[in-house]
């Protein structure tokens, strides 16, 4: 497996639509590899979440994991989880704000809406069939990685950009005790 370089804010390719992955292109070990390093690169710089094009692949993979992660404290655990051509549908209009960083968008947070509750449907790397309800943080990280593959950055989500902080001012102003 390998550490990926990380796209970041200003390469073209975190604005592209990203391909979708056929069934055939799943089961290449070349793809099958793409994704163990995706989950390597995350875990290496402890994201909760990365999607292809934050490798510079343009193509519809993301994965996610919370687990303890110093990143995010104090956030539920969401077990490792791959998703090829995701969908999304909102179960509720119920929004909620929170925190938010990206891997590609260095030392910054800044604090964005986001749906509370989706369902999810999408492939897993075996090509079974994955339909899900995620909540809360949970649905966060799959809306902030959705978006990914379809060419947006949380930036694009948030109301205004008040709450936009480097993360040593965020640790000293914003944090909760
Ligand atoms: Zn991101």
């Amino acid at each position: 497996m390998s550490i990926l370089k990380v796209s970041r804010l200003g390469h073209p390719v975190l604005r592209q639509v990203t391909q979708n992955v056929s069934p055939r292109e799943l089961e290449s070990p070349a793809l099958q590899k793409l994704i163990d390093d995706m989950v390597e690169t995350m875990k290496e710089y402890d994201g909760v979440g990365l999607a292809a094009d934050q490798v510079h692949e343009s193509k519809q993979i993301a994965v996610l994991e919370v687990a303890d992660n110093p990143r995010y404290p104090q956030k539920p655990n969401v077990p490792l989880t791959v998703l090829i051509n995701p969908k999304i549908t909102p179960l509720s209009e119920e929004i909620e704000d929170d925190w938010e960083g990206c891997l590609s968008v260095p030392d910054l947070r800044g604090r964005v809406p986001r749906y509370k509750s989706i369902r999810v449907q999408a492939w897993d790397r075996s090509g079974n069939e994955l339909d899900f309800v995620a909540d809360d943080f949970h649905a966060r990280v799959i809306q902030h990685e959705f978006d990914h593959l379809h060419g947006k950055v949380y930036l694009d989500r948030m109301r205004d950009f008040s709450t936009l902080t480097f993360l040593q001012e965020f640790a000293r102003y914003w944090m909760q005790p």
